[in-house]
């Protein structure tokens, strides 16, 4: 039996994605060859890479304006330090809103000056910080709009003239935004794209070019463009499996259609999380995430009943992260609304045996 998967990343991805992606495996295009075993300068594959980019472009609205979409390798954390590399020449900006924001902020700063521009840290990450000042010099300013361990969202962006950075690991393609106000956006594919093993990059072409600093070939964005997001040979299968789930999103009615269903998921995760007495919600209320949905048991004696219950209920990947306890439900694009619907469930019998 398909178990409800509620895993942080990398998470669940749509059935039919999976399957075709199997069959691929196999068989590509019934062409008598996997597609794991042809070359990635075949027409095959470079057909692949192109669609995947061009969907991207499309389905964040970003087409014909000045944006080039990448699939590199070395995870979001590599893009911690690559950003600072390529746009940090005097001084940069960072909020830091968790676990993530703080790892790009230690990458940058191996790379030169930065400020941290506002933090909440002071309630071990719980909220968004909101009305800090952008100062006009800065390079950019990196923001994490989805913190994946503590279940927050930044709901609305900073107006500035400064360039904006974005880490959009664990809530990209999951609600409309005007991501023309982005500079640069990545992401790890293991989210709501694809399988692990690819990071995608959106960057605007203009932003690129004005440090000082001679990079290396391989964390250059400039390269990268040129070689038409194949300076190396790509990680052929979570490209192909990220341009499948496009696809399927696309299919779906793409970000517009998909907030929706989110949407639908979070306020049934959410009532049940404030209306259970034995629950209690971890995130602010105003920055919760409808990605990842984080909450504790009031009573931590409850913890064997609960667990044992959710086993049997066939529900997976709910364990919150280290650093907040308790447990977090995430809930990206491919989760159906009967997997909430089946942990809200086991959560009010809980209420009924308690
Ligand atoms: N940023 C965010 C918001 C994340 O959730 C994660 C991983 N879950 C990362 C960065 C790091 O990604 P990776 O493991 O691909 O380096």
């Amino acid at each position: 039996m398909k178990k409800h998967n509620f895993s942080a990343g990398p998470s669940i991805l749509p059935q039919e994605v999976l399957q075709q992606a199997a069959n691929a495996v196999i068989d590509y295009n019934n062409e008598g060859l996997s597609l794991i075993e042809i070359s990635h300068r075949s027409k095959a594959f470079v057909d692949i890479m192109e669609n995947a980019r061009a969907l991207v472009l499309e389905l964040l609205g970003l087409e014909g304006k000045g944006y080039k979409a990448l699939f590199l390798q070395g995870g979001a954390s590599l893009q911690f330090l690559m950003t600072a590399m390529n746009l940090l020449e005097k001084k940069a900006g960072y909020v830091n809103t968790g676990a993530w924001s703080g790892k790009a902020i230690k990458e940058a700063q191996k790379i030169g000056d930065i400020i941290e521009v506002a933090s909440s840290g002071d309630a071990n990450f719980n909220y968004i910080p909101k009305g800090f000042e952008v100062p006009s010099d800065l390079d950019y300013l990196h923001l994490t709009s989805n913190n994946t361990i503590f279940g927050t969202q930044i709901k609305s962006f900073p107006t500035t003239s400064v360039p904006l950075v974005c880490d959009m690991s664990s809530d990209i393609f999951s609600r409309v935004l005007d991501f023309t106000q982005f500079d640069l956006i990545y992401a790890g594919a293991q989210k709501n794209m694809g399988p692990a093993g690819t990071t995608l990059v959106v960057v605007k072409e203009e932003l690129l070019g004005k440090v000082t600093r001679t990079l290396p070939t391989i964390l250059d964005y400039q390269k990268h463009i040129g070689a038409g997001s194949m300076l190396n040979t790509p990680p052929v299968f979570a490209v192909y499996t990220s341009m499948l789930t496009l696809e399927w999103l696309k299919k779906e009615g793409g970000i517009a259609a998909i907030e929706k269903e989110n949407e639908k998921k979070a306020t049934l995760m959410y009532s049940e999380i404030d209306l259970n007495p034995l629950f209690k919600g971890f995130a602010a209320t105003e920055d919760r995430s409808p990605m990842n949905a984080t909450f504790n048991l009031v009573n931590e004696n409850l913890k064997e009943t609960f667990d044992t219950m959710l086993k049997e209920a066939g529900i997976s990947g709910v364990n919150g992260h280290r650093s907040v306890g308790g447990y977090r439900a995430s809930m990206y694009n491919a989760l159906p609304i009967a997997s909430v619907q089946a942990l809200v469930e086991v959560m009010s019998e809980l209420e009924n045996k308690a």
